[in-house]
């Protein structure tokens, strides 16, 4: 925990009770050794005088909240004002709680290890939140993200591309006649090659590109960055990787094939990708499967 005051009396006193009660405490003699301090050692607690020299109690509070590194880290007034004016000031800029000086042993403890309860119920809140997002965004079967997630991001990387005149490419991609995979191996072998169709297309995109399930044996790349040209050079990198390596599935061999239906955003303007890659896949089915097209959107 961070211990802020410019008395070295005040600090030495809560010091030896905050030690005796196992904590390792960090000193700082004002504001701006405080945010030092803080930033460097991640503090679970800090405690905060209101006034030193430097930078004030509040001042540091409110650098505090205002870095991500330090934002929830709660924050208990050490005070020697009484006024509820202060009081109120130190709260709403986001002090946690407050102890007037000099603190009461017993005091400083529980009011210590009340704001501890609060940041760690708040960082397992957090850590919640986050998995459930990341699950939410997640396919099941493949690992890749979403439909949901694609979406989003399908929005973002347009947004993008027109705010600074990007291209971009969306393909749609289509596993060939995978109706005779489930037919002729079962369902669960089928859900075995589109496992690793989704493993071999993940290893083939490059870290700026996403790559999601779009449904049954659909996916949906996001080409940030990306003209026709280029994405047709990925494209048919990706078509290679899965139709150039026999899928195996127990004694069965099989090779599979995908169709791709790319649209890319080179001219600038307002496009609608999804509708023209559907449309570019639907004629790559037609020209016989097993391969790439892509079309310009004219915007
Ligand atoms: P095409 O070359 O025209 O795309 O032929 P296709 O057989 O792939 O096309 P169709 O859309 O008729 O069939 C897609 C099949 O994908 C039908 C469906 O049962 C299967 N499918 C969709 N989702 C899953 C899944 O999660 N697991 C498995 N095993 N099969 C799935
Ligand atoms: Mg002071
Ligand atoms: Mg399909
Ligand atoms: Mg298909």
């Amino acid at each position: 925990m961070l211990l802020a005051d410019d008395s070295a009396t005040v600090r030495a006193l809560a010091r030896i009770e905050l030690e005796d009660a196992g904590y390792v405490v960090v000193e700082a003699a004002n504001g701006r050794e405080a945010l030092e301090h803080a930033f460097e050692c991640a503090p679970d607690v800090v405690l905060l005088d209101i006034e030193m020299p430097v930078m004030d109690g509040y001042e540091t509070v409110l650098a505090l909240k205002a870095d991500p590194r330090t934002a929830d880290v709660p924050v208990v007034f050490l005070t020697g004002r009484v006024g509820p004016d202060d009081v109120v000031r130190a709260l709403k800029l986001g002090g946690h709680d407050y102890l007037r000086k000099p603190p009461e042993a017993a005091e400083l403890l529980a009011r210590v290890s009340a704001a501890l309860r609060v940041k760690s119920l708040q960082d397992e809140l957090r850590a919640r939140a986050d998995e459930l997002d990341r699950v939410s965004r997640t396919d099941d079967l493949t690992g890749l993200h979403n439909r949901r997630h694609m979406e989003e991001h399908l929005r973002m990387v347009g947004a993008i591309g027109r705010r600074h005149g990007y291209p971009y490419t969306v393909l749609l991609i289509d596993i060939d006649h995978f109706k005779q995979v489930n037919d002729s191996l079962g369902h669960l072998a089928g859900d075995g090659v589109l496992q690793e169709v989704a493993l071999r297309l993940r290893g083939s995109i490059r870290t700026e590109d996403i790559l999601g399930r779009w449904g049954g044996e659909e996916f949906l790349v996001l080409l940030p960055h990306t003209g026709a040209d280029a994405a047709a050079v990925l494209a048919t990198r990706l078509r290679d990787v899965v139709s150039g390596t026999p899928f195996t599935s127990g004694d069965a061999e099989m090779t599979v094939t995908i169709s791709i239906g790319g649209a890319a955003a080179d001219a600038p303007g307002e496009h609608d990708l999804l509708p023209l890659a559907d449309q570019e896949l639907y004629a790559a089915k037609n020209a016989g499967r097993d391969r790439v097209r892509i079309v310009r959107s004219a915007g």
